[in-house]
């Protein structure tokens, strides 16, 4: 069998976030917040990383990608460039998923959501729902849409469902305290892996999809003792399903369903291992077990490999499964901080998205 590179597959994009003001402060010699160990050529579609340990002499690593996204990037840009296609193939019934994948605090959740109120720095997200709606609208008359949403986290690979109607939101009164169930993995012929009794919810508007994001977030919430620990550990999932029936010339009906997967996964920073025991270091190997079996799964198909693919190594890919090769399209956006310290992370980042391209 011939290895057909998918590039129109797997598409994989860098954005690098600018310095942040703690971080300028602490870069010294580099005036006007410059001075990053990243440089990106978005022309070449390139990223240049300076050891900041190394000798002059010493080469500096480049890679290249599908697309860069450097510091003055728009969000609108990567949405359009890179985002925007993959929405298309989704409302033609085709599945789609876009991955934020990167060290905590590097930028995924700004790449995903972004600021919903402010228009320039509306994340995937909302422009992904402004759009799929927008399509909708102007679709031909015959055609009728069902969009059907669902959000769910895995933690400790653990799937809990964050449209849970058994749990309140922290700010509703009879709060329950107790975190969503956890839910299970199941297969069938007809509607192939998919979570049991996971809630679905049909959305006729952006700002009933957008609302039943709010609660999600706030379920996430619940039970957690840290949030920020608890949302740099655990994998969120928005599914949206885009059904379309049409009337054929047969006179016939005709269905196309397509599904988006919009995920912001967890830090992808090594655990650290001394200090670490017990449910600690469980969880640690647990988030590294997804991530890593993620790598796999996207290389195996960005190389033509598709004959092994090794979904069923963790929760994630065996729930993404029907979403990643065949003809599904997927994005990874892999998010870098430009700063010194962590240049080991950085590295490690570039490695993970060279390997998925
Ligand atoms: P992560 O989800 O990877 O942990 P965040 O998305 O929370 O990281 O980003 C960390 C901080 O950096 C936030 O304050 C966010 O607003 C800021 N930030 C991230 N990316 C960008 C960017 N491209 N431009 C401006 N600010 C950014
Ligand atoms: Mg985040």
């Amino acid at each position: 069998m011939s290895k057909v590179k998918s590039s129109e597959t797997v598409k994989v994009v860098v954005r690098c976030r600018p310095l942040n003001r703690k971080e300028a402060a602490g870069v010294t010699g580099t005036p006007g917040g410059k001075g990053g160990i990243v440089e990106m050529d978005v022309h070449r579609g390139q990223v240049v990383l300076r050891n900041p340990r190394a000798l002059p002499s010493e080469p500096q690593k480049t890679f290249t990608f599908d697309s860069v996204y450097d510091a003055s990037s728009k969000q609108r840009d990567l949405y359009d460039e890179t985002v925007r296609p993959l929405i298309h193939s989704v409302l033609d019934g085709f599945n789609g998923t876009i991955f934020a994948y990167g060290q905590t605090g590097t930028g995924k959740t700004y790449t995903m959501q972004g600021a919903w109120l402010e228009p320039e720095r509306r994340g995937v997200i909302p422009n992904a729902f402004e759009h799929v709606f927008t399509q909708i609208s102007r679709s031909a008359a015959d055609r009728q849409y069902l969009v059907r949403a669902s959000y769910l986290e895995i933690y400790r690979e653990e799937i809990r469902d964050l449209l849970d109607p058994n749990v309140h939101a922290p700010h509703v009164p009879n709060v329950h305290t107790q975190p969503p169930h956890t839910l299970e993995l199941r297969e069938s012929p007809e509607s192939g892996v998919y979570v049991r009794d996971l809630t679905s919810c049909v959305c006729k508007s952006v700002k009933e999809i957008e609302e039943l994001m709010n609660v999600g977030n706030q379920v996430r919430s619940v039970g957690a003792t840290d949030m920020n620990e608890h949302s740099s550990r655990s994998h969120t999932l928005f599914l949206i399903t885009v059904e379309c029936s049409q009337t054929g010339p047969d006179g016939r009906q005709h269905i196309r369903v397509g599904r988006l997967n919009l995920v912001d996964l967890a830090g992808s920073e090594r655990q650290a291992k001394t200090g670490v025991h017990g449910e600690r270091l469980k969880e640690a190997a647990k988030i590294n077990l997804s991530l890593s079996a993620l790598g796999n799964v996207i290389s195996a198909l960005a190389d033509g490999r598709s004959g092994h693919v090794p979904y069923r190594d963790s929760k994630l890919t065996r729930l993404l499964q029907d979403s990643l090769g065949g003809n599904a399209k997927t994005v990874m956006v892999a998010t870098l901080g430009p700063a010194p310290q962590h240049y080991e992370e950085t590295l490690t980042t570039l490695r993970y998205a060279n390997r998925a391209k």
